[in-house]
């Protein structure tokens, strides 16, 4: 829907939009009301070029749209009735739990082969451990390929599915060579939309393949984030599931600003699960519970939660935010009780 800056275009105006939406196998239908007129786009206006050719024009204000730029994810697509699969857990069916460290420690794998053991025990569905890991500083430990061993290692002793972070196509390659169910963009990757074309690809060749997505803290609106996980599914598999982690800028206090409240605006546009990362979110230990939990109350299809069977003995950021088990047991079980109640 066209909307001009003055209460109506000039004949002059309505013909030059007319030819432009024209070179787009579109037409234009006037809405004439007493005051102000609007002008509808009729045919398929999700065509970005044609909208920026309008929207260039000065005497244009701006264009609403009303077909969704969301051909797959959209929450009217023929998608919405997709499930997504990790492991036991159908999304939307039962809350997913994901659990586990920050990062492998590729000197100590004991840890992560308990660690993964007690997330078990505590009710986790599903593993998570960092082989490689995007260091603000060049010179901290920046993972290790080893790590990936450790990590499949870690589902088979467990015969739970893993999910580990990827930065770029060797990576990806190498852990779905590996066997690892679930790959995930990193904050910082993604808006990176040439990893999030690499991972389309290469997970559409593995149609049980999951990608968790989180949230940049770059991005601003809601369409930002699903367009990212389009990108993704345009390849063929849209098993995306988007995880908010703390945005930017920080609360006071908190390692981001915490975000898990924007699940119902996300629910409302997309049929993706939302699993809500309260680690990295409020980034202390002693906070993620209350994040995690307001999580589901806003209507959150799972938790990724980092754990340790020793937090100060980990590595990445384990020693700060990791949960030991016997308080992820805890809230796994509330978490389970608050979204019964939610449900009820
Ligand atoms: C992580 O999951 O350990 C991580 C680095 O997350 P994020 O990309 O959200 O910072
Ligand atoms: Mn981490």
């Amino acid at each position: 829907m066209i909307l001009p800056k003055a209460n109506r275009l000039t004949p002059e105006q309505l013909d030059e939009v007319t030819a432009i939406v024209a070179e787009f196998g579109c037409r234009i239908q006037p809405i004439v009301g007493a005051v102000r007129s609007i002008y509808a786009i009729l045919g398929d206006e999700r065509d970005e070029l044609m909208i920026n050719r309008i929207e260039g024009l000065e005497y244009i204000e701006r264009i609403d749209r009303i077909q969704s730029q969301f051909k797959l994810m959209d929450k009217r697509s023929d998608l919405a009735t997709h499930r997504i699969r990790v492991g036991g857990v159908t999304l939307g069916e039962k809350l997913l739990v994901i659990a586990g460290q920050c990062t492998i420690d590729p000197k100590n794998p004991n840890y992560f082969y308990e660690t993964a053991a007690a997330v078990k025990e505590a009710g986790a569905d599903s593993i998570r451990g960092g082989v490689w890991k995007p260091r603000t500083n060049p010179y901290s430990f920046q993972g290790d390929a080893k790590s990936l061993d450790i990590l499949m290692e870690g589902s088979r002793r467990t015969g739970l599915p893993v999910d580990a972070e990827v930065m770029d196509e060797e990576q990806v390659e190498l852990a779905l060579d590996a066997g690892v169910h679930m790959l995930q963009v990193g904050a910082r990757n993604a808006l990176n939309y040439s990893l999030l074309r690499t991972i389309g690809r290469e997970v559409a060749k593995r149609p049980d393949a999951v990608v968790l997505l989180k949230r940049s803290i770059h991005m601003g609106p809601i369409s930002e984030f699903i367009s990212a996980a389009e990108y993704i599914a345009a390849f063929g598999n849209p098993n995306v599931i988007l995880c908010p982690r703390g945005t930017s800028p920080t609360m006071d206090g908190y390692r981001n600003h915490p975000d898990e409240s924007i699940t119902p605006l996300l629910k409302e546009k997309t049929w993706a699960p939302v699993v809500v990362d309260p680690s990295h979110s409020v980034g202390k230990a002693s906070y993620v519970p209350a994040c995690a939990l307001a999580a589901v109350a806003y209507g959150a299809d799972g938790l990724c939660i980092e754990s340790h069977v020793s937090p100060s003995h980990g590595i990445g950021d384990d020693p700060k935010q990791a949960l030991t088990p016997d308080v992820l047991k805890k809230l796994i079980q509330q978490a389970r009780q608050l979204r019964a109640l939610r449900r009820g």
